[in-house]
């Protein structure tokens, strides 16, 4: 049963005066249980508990932490209805994507529970001692990842599940070693609620400390900027706005002891149809993005908001053919009055630019809080010298730039801000003629698709989900995939120092099994 309250490592509490409801965008009415945002001395408390516990989870050992994991993905199922109709009710979004989406999450949170039972993620390197050396010995030096601290996590509006309180950045902080205080989104705190209450759960029966874990509600940046601001943070993972999490970034820069921010942003993610393929395959390209872009109500950080080719006939029935197959599909519901509000407002900033064209526009009558999908489109020159058109426009909206030759598509690629991803649509050997354009490319975003959409992230060891900012704020890490663990960790040596007293990781006689780099090779052999 959702209560309205925080939890403050294993205690529910809520001493606060502000409250607040979500809302159904569906029904357009707020929901009945009432939350109350969390006080000074709750996020102090949440804090202290979460240092505290540090001291202990980060030397529970791999198996342990295994445990755990599975444990909350347990509790979460466990939760079965009740979550699925809380998701829906405060997302708008129908109960099979909410299905999937509670499937990733789950997913996630084993794959994290099969790193660290197996172990060798820790990137034990090991160069022994050279006593011999001349003209100086050389020490035994042991190094390893261990864990940051407390993390505090911005769970994000448009993933209540797999980006939010046990989401991808929960399941990596708690895998590295990491106690995690999630600062619950306000758009979906009941969900948040039900499955901190699965996390809380999962930490008791599995013995871990309390403070390991703490959910915080909030309706407004006091909470989270408090947060941000408390020494006794260490890091912070958030998915959300340029604007927020680049505030969030400041704060913590600003800090006595600045500490790091990753922060998934904002992305249009480019997509370059060259010509052969929009000759052959105009029709089929078109009804694919036609859907990729209003998938999830356009409320996806891959969402296609930029599309480029060189202006053609083919491009023109390109564009009529996206129009066309666009105005076709039923419009749906985004996730809040303030997303569709930020939507309609945004979009009719990018409509109002000079030489803008509408090509198409929704325009019957669609219930309160569903959004209407729009296709604009922009000469290149036009696009080129106007940064206004090159912010994304969160929601199932679409600009197609007609470019006057390769060179301008090029230069246009090059004056991009970072993405999270850019997509290459190419007939047969037709790619191996653009190099340029493709090291533009590659040199803007953190993951390059070859005849897809860039909707549809896959959870795996090889997925960079992040990008040149401010598609990330930290471009050499990704925020999906087992990868994401290094986020929360950094490097340490031990050097000359008692087998007896090292790590587990670290000992000669290797007791993990684990893959190690020993004198320069890979091995899981003892010394
Ligand atoms: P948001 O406004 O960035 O908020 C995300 C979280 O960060 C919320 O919990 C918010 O707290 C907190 N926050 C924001 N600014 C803060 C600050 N200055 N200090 C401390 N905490 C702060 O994102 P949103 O609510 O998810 O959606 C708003 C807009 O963000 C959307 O319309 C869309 O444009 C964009 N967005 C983009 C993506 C993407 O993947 N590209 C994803 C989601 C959203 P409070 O709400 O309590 O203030």
């Amino acid at each position: 049963m959702i209560t309205g309250n925080n939890y403050i490592g294993n205690k529910q509490s809520a001493i606060g005066e502000k409250t607040y409801k979500t809302f159904n965008p569906q029904l357009n009415l707020e929901n009945k249980p009432i939350f109350t945002e969390a006080s000074k001395e709750e996020i102090d408390e949440a804090v202290a508990l979460a240092t505290n516990a540090f001291k202990i989870f980060r030397t529970v050992s791999g198996e342990k932490k295994a445990s755990f994991l599975n444990a909350i993905a347990d509790e979460i199922l466990a939760l079965d209805d009740e979550l699925i109709q809380t998701y829906c009710s405060e997302s708008g979004l129908p109960e099979g994507r909410a299905k999937g989406e509670r499937g990733r999450t789950v997913g996630q949170l084993r794959m994290f529970a099969d790193l660290v039972l197996e172990g060798s993620w820790v990137e034990a390197t090991i160069d022994t001692a050279q006593p011999e050396r001349e003209p100086l010995p050389k020490s035994d030096i042991r190094k390893m990842l261990v864990p940051l601290g407390p993390v505090v996590v911005f769970g994000a509006s448009n993933f209540p599940l797999a980006y939010s309180t046990a989401g991808g950045d929960t399941a990596a902080a708690l895998a590295a070693g990491c106690p995690v205080i999630v600062k619950s989104h306000p758009m979906h705190s009941g969900t948040g609620e039900l499955v901190a209450s699965a996390i809380i759960k999962a930490a008791q029966k599995t013995g871990m400390p309390n403070g390991v874990f703490s959910n915080l509600n909030s309706r407004g940046i006091e909470v989270g900027s408090q947060l941000a601001k408390h020494p006794g943070v260490k890091a912070i993972g958030f998915t959300g706005s340029i604007k927020g999490g680049r505030a969030l970034y400041d704060l913590a820069a600003q800090r006595e002891e600045p500490i790091p921010v990753f922060a998934e942003m904002g992305s249009v993610n480019p997509v370059v149809i060259l010509p052969s393929a929009l000759k052959n395959r105009n029709a089929v390209l078109a009804k694919t993005y036609a859907s990729s872009i209003t998938l999830g109500t356009g409320q996806f950080c891959t969402n296609p908001g930029l599309i480029l080719g060189i202006k053609s006939d083919d491009l023109s029935s390109f564009i009529k053919n996206l129009s066309d197959e666009i105005i076709k599909i039923e419009p749906s519901c985004m996730l809040h009055p303030n997303i569709i509000g930020a939507y309609e407002k945004n979009k009719q900033n990018a409509i109002s630019q000079a030489e803008l064209q509408v090509v198409a526009d929704y325009d019957l009558d669609v219930p309160t809080n569903y959004a209407r999908q729009t296709v604009t489109t922009v000469k290149g020159k036009t696009f080129l010298e106007n940064p206004t058109l090159h912010q994304e426009v969160f929601g199932p909206y679409s600009i197609v730039v007609q470019c006057e030759n390769e060179a301008q598509l090029t230069s246009i690629i090059s004056k991009l801000e970072g993405q999270l991803t850019g997509t290459l649509i190419a007939d047969g050997n037709e790619a191996s003629q653009y190099p340029e354009l493709i090291s533009a490319l590659r040199n803007r975003v953190g993951r390059l698709i070859y005849n897809g959409v860039p909707t549809g992230v896959e959870v795996c060891a090889s997925m960079t989900h992040g990008g040149p900012y401010p598609a990330s704020t930290d471009s050499r890490f990704t925020a999906v995939g087992i990868h994401s663990i290094k986020r929360w960790v950094r490097p340490f040596s031990y050097q000359d120092w008692p087998n007896n007293l090292l790590p587990n990781e670290l000992k000669n006689e290797n007791p993990l099994g684990i893959l190690r780099n020993l004198n320069g090779k890979l091995t899981n052999q003892s010394i």
